[in-house]
């Protein structure tokens, strides 16, 4: 099974479970799917990746809060919090001055562009107030 974040024409969002993502189109274009939340049928794929997916559907405001201390916690566990530094170790290890590694910190918006335009690769995660 394949599992589908899905979004209705009110921007609803939900999941649906499909074989294949062949079953998916031949049942959206015969438009046997609908929003659960409004019936509403014109159904839209999300795009995968990108969020973190809460699996249980009952999960409350206090799991989420949960994942995301986890996970922040690992993140400072395994990588190399460089503070304010970020943008300038990325690019450093960008152009391979440096190796690559790990690294966590912060960057401001003007060099959030930089790297942009630079074509380095980064993510943005929810982390606890870095202390530095
Ligand atoms: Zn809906």
């Amino acid at each position: 099974m394949i599992i589908y974040d899905l979004q209705c024409a009110r921007d609803h969002k939900f999941e649906g479970w499909f074989k294949s993502r062949e079953e998916y189109d031949r049942e959206n274009q015969a438009k046997r799917l609908s929003c659960p939340l409004c019936g509403n049928s014109q159904i839209t794929l999300l795009p995968a990746g990108g969020h973190v997916s809460v699996k249980e559907r009952t999960a409350n405001y206090d799991n989420q809060k949960k994942m995301v201390k986890a996970f922040s916690e690992y993140v400072e566990k395994n990588f190399d919090n460089v503070g304010a530094d970020f943008a300038k170790e990325a690019l450093k290890m960008h152009f391979e001055e440096v190796d690559h590694r790990n690294i966590l910190g912060t960057m401001t918006d003007g060099e959030e562009k930089e790297l942009q335009e630079e074509g380095v690769q980064y993510v943005k995660v929810p982390v606890r107030k870095l202390s530095s």
